[in-house]
């Protein structure tokens, strides 16, 4: 569902913020044409380009989308490609960006787009494969010229400095959108974006903030009493939970196991065969008739879970049937092997 409106019954405090945000707004503008970045998603703009991007740049650093993209839009350039493509083409050319699921998603909205055509409201936008309320506000204000915000990390961050707002980052969320929704200009991409822009390069979370180089630093109430490194208050961490695993990358002749996970995280990928670590792994051992080439351990950190891996490259007896066997050309040009784990893949180097 869709965050609530608000009523127009804002207490004093939430006034003065909206006093301070509407001052603040066409500072942010004009500060923004001046020092966007170039980005690729930046030219030659459409609703399908925009949903790319947003869906690339969820979990995903600017730098290391900004390749990416280009070559994912290359091979396809519209919904149209991208619907009637196979799913290991799309995970194929997704490779490297991690959290897969965005690329069925993506897979499944653009299957959408080229069927009913491009949504024109925030709820349609909502409703496509993996778009949640901060993507749906994003490309709402980018693609479309709707005035809906998109309150993420960076947003909270600098919003929660600009009013020095010390609840905790996650409880405000409702209320800095509604904030927003009151204030937003007619330029709803270049708001929209100047606002990330403004959390990436310079009001930014490691570190002291640039406030020299800051459209909003005669406005800010964090700089102004010299604390901005004190928000955003954050709420307590959840512990990460740790998961042990042993990976076999198996090897007969020319040719090298593969198989689908078919459940948990990265459901559905192509891997190297793995099961929970020992006391499994003897039964696994013995019916494959192993012989071990080289050993070593590796880790993985996912959001919420830590993968501490024991990588084991052996020979097989025999190609057991229920793995696909592939030479290293083919893996390294058709499946998508996720990077938790790229610490074995130098183990079909060679072949
Ligand atoms: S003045 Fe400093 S703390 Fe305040 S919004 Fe700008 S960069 Fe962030």
């Amino acid at each position: 569902m869709k965050t609530e409106r608000s009523s127009d019954s804002f207490s004093p405090s939430e006034g003065s913020e909206r006093l301070l945000l509407q001052r603040a707004v066409p500072l942010l503008l004009a500060w923004f044409k001046g020092h966007k970045r170039d980005l690729p998603w930046r030219h030659g703009r459409t609703f399908y380009t925009t949903l790319v991007a947003e869906l690339m740049l969820q979990q995903t650093r600017v730098e290391a989308v900004k390749e990416k993209y280009v070559a994912f839009l290359e091979k396809f350039p519209t919904e149209r490609e991208l619907a009637l493509a196979s799913e290991d083409e799309v995970l194929k050319a997704w490779e490297g960006l991690g959290y897969y699921t965005r690329a069925r998603n993506l897979k499944r909205a653009a299957e959408t787009l080229f069927e009913r055509g491009t949504p024109r409201t925030w709820e349609g936008v909502k409703a496509l494969a993996g778009v949640g309320d901060y993507t749906a506000g994003a490309i709402s204000s980018i693609a479309l010229g709707l005035k809906e915000p998109a309150v993420d990390g960076n947003v909270l961050r600098i919003l929660t400095r600009l009013f020095a707002d010390g609840s905790a980052a996650d409880t405000v969320k409702k209320k800095f959108s509604d904030l927003l929704r009151e204030v937003y200009p007619d330029e709803t991409a270049d708001f929209c974006e100047g606002l990330m822009e403004l959390g990436a390069t310079v009001c930014v979370p490691n570190g002291a903030p640039l406030c020299g180089e800051c459209p909003w630093n005669a406005l800010c109430r964090a700089h102004g009493s010299g604390e901005e490194e004190r928000y955003p208050v954050r709420a307590e961490k959840r512990e990460r939970r740790v998961e042990h695993l042993d990976v076999f990358v198996l090897k007969n002749g020319g040719a090298y196991a593969l198989k689908k996970r078919e459940s948990g995280l990265l459901k559905g990928l192509w891997e190297f065969p793995n099961v929970p670590s020992a006391p499994r792994t003897a039964e696994f051992w013995e019916g494959h008739g192993l012989s071990l080439l080289a050993l070593r351990t590796a880790k993985h950190v996912f959001t919420h879970v830590e993968w501490r891996m024991t990588g084991y490259f052996a020979e097989a007896a025999t190609r057991g049937g229920e793995f696909l066997w592939t030479t290293a050309a083919e893996i390294e040009e058709k499946y998508a092997i996720p990077s938790a784990f790229r610490a074995f893949s130098d183990w079909l180097k060679g072949d």
